[in-house]
């Protein structure tokens, strides 16, 4: 008997969506987990942030800026203070990384599933979701392997 596909359909989620949530990094200071946090009272994911580290007791505030969005760059970065990614991982065709476990977790959905349903941009309005603009090189069944074992990695750092 076959089995039956394993089905994943896209949320619709825009790619920002993830950065309203707090973003895990490798801290400056020590090396181990800082986060990234909206203020309390902010909801936008441009609203202001504040690095903190519980190992070494790092803090920083960044009012707003946005330095630059992960995707190309040889190393994925946040997008405020230009910090490593915690949830990052090297594999033989770039970097699999989440801004936080949210966002690993629907990358490794994505990468698992063996039948893809794109969100429709009558539901959501957005073209572009986070899910659609993975690279196409994750969407490869001959790649699944090496990404769910990357993908692994990083989750395994939390
Ligand atoms: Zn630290």
């Amino acid at each position: 008997m076959a089995s039956s596909p394993v089905r994943f359909r896209d949320p619709g989620k825009k790619p920002y969506a993830f950065l309203v949530d707090a973003v895990l990094v490798r801290c400056p200071g020590c090396g181990g987990q800082a986060r990234i946090a909206r203020l309390a009272s902010e909801t936008y994911w441009w609203s202001p942030r504040r690095l903190t580290c519980v190992g070494c007791g790092l803090s920083r505030l960044n009012h707003g800026r946005v330095l630059s969005f992960s995707g190309r760059a040889a190393e994925p970065v946040d997008p405020w203070f230009g910090l490593p990614l915690w949830l990052s991982a090297r594999t033989r065709h770039g970097h699999v990384w989440a801004y936080n476990r949210e966002h690993l977790a629907l990358v490794r959905q994505f990468v698992q599933a063996t039948l893809r349903e794109r969100a429709a941009w009558y539901d959501t309005d957005v073209k572009m979701t986070a899910v659609a603009r993975l690279p196409r090189w994750m969407v490869k069944a001959g790649n699944c392997d090496e990404i769910l074992r990357a993908l692994g990695r990083a989750a395994a750092a939390c």
